[in-house]
């Protein structure tokens, strides 16, 4: 006999599977939600090393519509219109929703957002906390949002390995937990928030999580991926043995500073 042999079937609410920025606002946006992380909840993925900061029109000299523009502009054509717009309009009040939460953003004397830029924007209308930290504030400002909710259980240390199907949809995933037992986990949706893929390569900034297994569980569904050649790679990072490779924060270039090579 082969396939995979199940140590226990449990029936949840919607599962989140990851525990990044984007599985946390998910789990918030939800009545009830189950939240299942591979390593420690608020401390694996690519959303604690985020370094420079969020892009946001917060500015009274900026707007949405410029941050748009900047956007397409250096998307060089790439960039789909519909997105771009969410993208932009949403991002002052997202930041301010952050605040909400708990987090806290670095700002001026005066105790106005100490704004930031970044290659490819026009206006400084970059976010962030304890200088190049912002990722860790998020997260553990977003960390602490989510275990103080009672409808979200966090499960962590458990890897999401393949989604159930059953008459033509999704009802569950079969996960894996550190003692190597199985759950299946029926539920009545299942959202992938698995980060990116930039694992994938030789070398990269980029955390052990990051090797596409929710991409590729989604591709075994029979989900249509889309768009998987734009992979995150950071222009400066240190050469050398440590893995991932540690990231010269791009507030750094955004401040004027050159970077010289051997
Ligand atoms: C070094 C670095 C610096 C960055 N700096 C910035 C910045 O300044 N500004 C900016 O906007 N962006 C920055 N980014 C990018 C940003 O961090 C990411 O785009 C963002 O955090 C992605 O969030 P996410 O929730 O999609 O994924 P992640 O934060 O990577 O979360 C993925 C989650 O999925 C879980 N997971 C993965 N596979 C499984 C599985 N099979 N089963 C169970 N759980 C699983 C992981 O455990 C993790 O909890 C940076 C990224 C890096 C690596």
């Amino acid at each position: 006999m082969s396939g995979l042999e199940l140590d226990r079937i449990e029936y949840c609410p919607p599962i989140v599977v990851g525990g990044g920025v984007a599985g946390m606002t998910t789990a918030l946006g939800l009545p009830e939600a189950v939240l299942l992380t591979e390593g420690t909840f608020a401390h694996d993925g690519s959303t604690v090393l985020a370094q420079g900061g969020i892009a946001a029109a917060m500015d009274p000299g900026d707007s949405p519509d410029l941050h748009a523009a900047d956007s397409r502009e250096v998307a060089g054509g790439l960039a789909v219109a519909g997105p771009v717009r969410v993208l932009t309009e949403a991002a002052p009040e997202r930041i301010e929703w952050l605040e909400h939460l708990g987090m806290r953003f670095d700002r001026t004397l005066g105790g106005v957002l100490a704004l930031g830029r970044e290659a490819g924007h026009r206006k400084r209308r970059i976010v962030h906390a304890h200088g190049d930290a912002t990722g860790a504030e998020l997260a553990r400002a977003m960390g602490e949002a989510v275990r103080a909710r009672g409808s979200i259980e966090v499960i962590e240390g458990v890897t999401a390995l393949d989604l159930v199907r059953s008459r033509g949809r999704v009802v569950g995933v079969v996960v894996r937990h550190q003692d190597e037992s199985l759950t299946l986990m029926v539920a009545p949706a299942v959202i992938l928030a698995t980060g990116g893929i930039g694992r994938l390569y030789a070398r990269t900034t980029n955390p052990a999580s990051a090797y596409g297994g929710g991409v590729a569980m989604a591709a075994r569904a029979g989900a249509r991926l889309l768009d998987l050649e734009f992979v995150q790679f950071h222009p400066t990072a240190l050469a050398g043995d440590i893995d991932p490779a540690p990231l010269f924060t791009e507030a750094l270039r955004g401040e004027g500073a050159l970077l010289i090579d051997g």
